[in-house]
This record gives C-alpha cells, structure tokens and sequence, in this order.
C-alpha cells in the first residue's frame, strides 16, 4: 500500500511467498482468505490509505473467495 495500490495481502490464504507484493504489485487475494481474516482492520487500512469502499469492494469481488465474508458487516 506504500505504493498507493490496494492490497489483500493481511487477510489472504499464505503459501504464494508474496509474489505480487514482491513484485511491486497489490495482492488481489487470489487464494483466498486466511483462516480469521480480520477484515475490519484491513479495511481500516486501507481507508488510511485513501482507498475507496468501492475500491475495497472490488478488490475482494475479484477472485471471488472473500464473498462469504461480504456483506455479514465485515466490509461495511
Ligand atoms: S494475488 Fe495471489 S499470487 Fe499475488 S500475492 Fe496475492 S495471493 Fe499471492
């Protein structure tokens, strides 16, 4: 996020080694979440980053695997 690019990395599944990060990409979450994701921390986040809740929301539609965890008040 330093480099003002949303980033799923704090909440996603590990095991990727940070590729995208690494790379000087965001993480779109691509393996979906960790086990107790702590989506009100991330979203405060990224809010502190200037990122927008469509943004946010958008980010964690992509890959699809965030979805159970949306609209239960974590991403609001
Ligand atoms: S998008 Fe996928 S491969 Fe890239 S850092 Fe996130 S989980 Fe890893």
């Amino acid at each position: 996020m330093e480099l003002m690019e949303p980033c799923l990395g704090p909440v996603t599944r590990a095991g990727c080694d940070s590729w995208c990060p690494n790379s000087r990409a965001g993480c779109w979450g691509c393996r979906g979440p960790a086990d107790e994701p702590n989506m009100e921390q991330m979203k405060k986040i990224m809010e502190e980053y200037g990122f927008s809740e469509e943004t946010i929301l958008d980010r964690l539609e992509c890959f699809g695997g965030f979805s159970s965890l949306m609209g239960k008040g974590n991403t609001k």
